[in-house]
């Protein structure tokens, strides 16, 4: 008989989603004329931009025509996509050679994919509070995984030390859920750690685009050392808007290599037995976001949710309530008022003003305590929600 993989019956339920729906759903049966305020969610509300859009259509009509029609792409990117992500760094001031960069079908498919390249002996560290994914992905995969908490004291920035017995690193900056972002100081001391012990770095920069404080490192690669021992995952999710087209790219330096084995070799190996490539039409798409007009349009539209994000921080610095991000994130991290657990104050918000959040607990057990607000909502539901947190707090 086969044995399946018996890791899966190590996962925890993935009840935070699920718990979330099923209170408001509960509650919108019990009171069938409120209406909730949803601040919750992870996904973009505005529409892809004009200039994706226009790239998309020519994309269809090219698909259309014997002579400009597209079969299977290359297995790691179109040459025009790779190209244009290698323009985005070095106009950052990262040289990155074409090859290093590997278009894929977003970030959460190759933060497992990923996974290939290491031996399930090397334990992997998941600093938290943290995107569920990580710890999931190497459940599955039957990893030892090492859990850094961090908390309030050091702004849920922590920094490495010797205690620290991991070989695969998981770093997000801007962070989902807390918004925190490290300084080039803070992210080089990971750098050099990982360095030191031979370590590999998967950053996390799928909310880099939000980054607007000057000196922020938006890429792993803009500190030293770290082509040899980094891989960046990157998403057009929540930069551009492609949550349901699908799109990311991943960077890994020809010069990563581990025990003789240089990891971008691998990566081509793999990708070209484990896909097929992503879709002519949508790295066409993607490619668009990439120019001087893209770049004015997604930034136009991350300003709609920065503006969210100003009406959320307005609100709690009125309110006195602890919280980071929001800055240089589309999430707020705050401590729930009144010493609430998270989902306590999640069934309070609920109840008396129908907004809905994220309990921190979800996302490990140091997020207890604290909530999560997206930004991502419209601008009307962001301010009314606003409102009625401070008549409901304020009292
Ligand atoms: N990484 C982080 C930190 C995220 O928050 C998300 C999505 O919310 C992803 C990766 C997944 O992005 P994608 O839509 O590209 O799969």
């Amino acid at each position: 008989m086969v044995t399946p993989n018996m890791h899966y019956g190590d996962l925890k339920d993935s009840y935070l989603f699920y718990n979330i729906a099923q209170k408001t759903k509960a509650y919108l049966e019990a009171n069938p004329d409120k209406r909730l305020y949803r601040m919750g969610i992870g996904d973009v509300s505005l529409p892809l931009c004009d200039a994706v859009i226009k790239a998309l259509h020519e994309a269809v009509e090219d698909q259309a025509n014997k002579e400009s029609f597209h079969g299977y792409m290359p297995e790691c990117g179109a040459p025009f996509l790779r190209e244009a992500i290698a323009g985005y760094y070095a106009s950052r001031g990262v040289a990155l050679s074409p090859d290093e960069v590997f278009v894929s079908s977003g970030a959460s498919d190759e933060l497992g994919d990923i996974l290939d390249l290491f031996d399930r002996s090397s334990p992997a560290l998941v600093i938290e509070p943290a995107y569920p994914a990580y710890v999931d992905a190497n459940v599955m995969a039957g990893r030892k995984i090492v859990h850094l908490a961090s908390g309030r004291e050091n702004g849920f920035l922590p920094q490495p030390d010797d205690s620290i017995q991991a070989d695969i690193l998981y770093i997000c900056s801007p962070n989902n859920p807390t918004g925190a972002v490290f300084s080039r100081e803070q992210l080089q001391a990971w750098v050099d750690f990982a360095n030191k012990n031979g370590s590999v770095i998967l950053f996390d920069a799928a909310y880099e685009a939000f980054i607007e404080e000057p000196g922020l490192p938006h890429s792993i690669f803009e500190l030293d050392g770290a082509r040899s021992c980094a891989i960046e995952i990157c998403s057009l999710s929540k930069t551009a808007g492609f949550t349901g087209t699908r799109l990311g790219y991943t960077v890994i330096p020809s010069t990563l290599e581990r025990k003789g084995m240089n990891l971008n070799s691998m990566w081509v190996r793999n990708r070209t037995t484990k896909t097929n490539g992503v879709s002519y039409i949508i790295q066409k798409g993607g490619a668009a976001v990439f120019t001087p007009e893209g770049q004015e349009q997604i930034h136009a539209n991350i300003q709609i949710y920065k503006n969210n994000a100003k009406l959320l921080m307005e609100a709690l610095d009125s309110l006195g309530i602890w919280y980071c991000g929001g800055k240089n994130a589309p999430y707020i991290w705050l401590k729930c008022p009144n010493g609430m657990g998270s989902w306590e104050f999640f069934d309070y918000l609920l109840r008396e003003i129908q907004v809905v959040g994220t309990p921190g607990e979800g996302f490990g057990a140091c997020g207890e305590g604290y909530f999560r607000f997206s930004t991502f909502g419209s601008p009307e539901d962001t301010r009314e929600a606003a409102r009625r947190l401070c008549q409901l707090l304020g009292k």
